[in-house]
């Protein structure tokens, strides 16, 4: 199990062994991608010259990713597990007026139909069934995690005839242990869903009476396999968007003025 990087045309994402479907988990990337562009509504963001500058860079990644010319699916992600399926019509390329549905997650079952979701410090999760012919992408931060976003995408996937027991899932680079400093309300959350399986996930940090150290990658990967997911299909990525900010959007290292990382599977 590894996760590899790969570069074209000035881009560079990285993608793992454990997922066949087509994939790929992208990185800080040249051009427009660096543009620190509020998380929040930002007026900058609506002016012509940069809209322009996101779909210059839409169309490169789009066309070094193999991703067809009618675009992505989309989601405006609100931190729950709902899961929405989509197909082709779902297709479009941003700059997007009106933004896309609420949702954490999209799921399909056609193929040419890439799912998209965003990320910068959260965990994103690509899945893959390949005998069913399913692929799913999820956004899980610590309130998907804890609401469990996990089950949703394996109950998504059961819906649509495929079977846990099948499921690959790719976890993706967010901030990672070392970094993601928490409250107690956070590790009483990952205790509540996950049981005993909890333990070592959220050990005190030295010095810091009341604040812990959360592993969300672990935290997903240990819910799925509680779900079924065999220990062998589930890829975790080693990279940490704070630590490594030259590679990486981290929400909370640019307290939220930043650009954002893109996971997107396909099959
Ligand atoms: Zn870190």
């Amino acid at each position: 199990m590894a996760f590899t990087l790969e570069t074209k045309n000035g881009l560079s994402w990285s993608v793992s062994d454990r997922v066949a479907a087509r994939h790929l988990f992208t990185r800080r990337l040249g051009g427009v991608g660096d543009f620190p562009y509020s998380s929040r509504p930002d007026p900058v963001w609506e002016a012509p010259e940069v809209q322009e500058r996101v779909r210059q860079l839409w169309l490169r990644f789009r066309d070094a990713g193999g991703f067809p010319e009618e675009g992505f699916c989309f989601t405006r992600q609100v931190h729950g597990t709902k899961i929405r399926y989509v197909d082709a019509a779902e297709r479009r390329m941003p700059p997007l007026h009106p933004c896309p549905v609420d949702c954490d997650g999209l799921i399909t079952d056609q193929p040419g139909v890439p799912l998209c979701i965003f990320t910068a410090d959260c965990v994103p999760v690509l899945f893959h069934e390949p005998e069913a012919g399913i692929a799913a992408a999820a956004h899980s931060g610590w309130k998907g995690t804890v609401h469990d976003m996990m089950g949703a995408a394996v109950r998504a996937v059961e819906a649509l005839g495929g079977s846990a027991d099948k499921l690959r899932a790719a976890i993706g680079p967010s901030i990672s242990r070392c970094c993601f400093e928490v409250g107690p309300e956070v590790r009483e959350a990952i205790e509540a869903l996950l049981g005993a399986d909890a333990e070592g996930l959220c050990p005190p940090e030295e010095g810091r009476p009341g604040k812990y150290m959360a592993d969300l990658k672990e935290a997903n990967r240990r819910r799925l396999l509680q779900l079924g997911l065999r220990p062998e299909n589930v890829d975790v990525s080693p990279d940490c968007t704070m630590c490594q900010q030259d590679a990486y959007w981290s929400h909370r290292a640019t307290k939220g003025v930043r650009g954002t990382q893109a996971s997107v599977i396909m099959l």
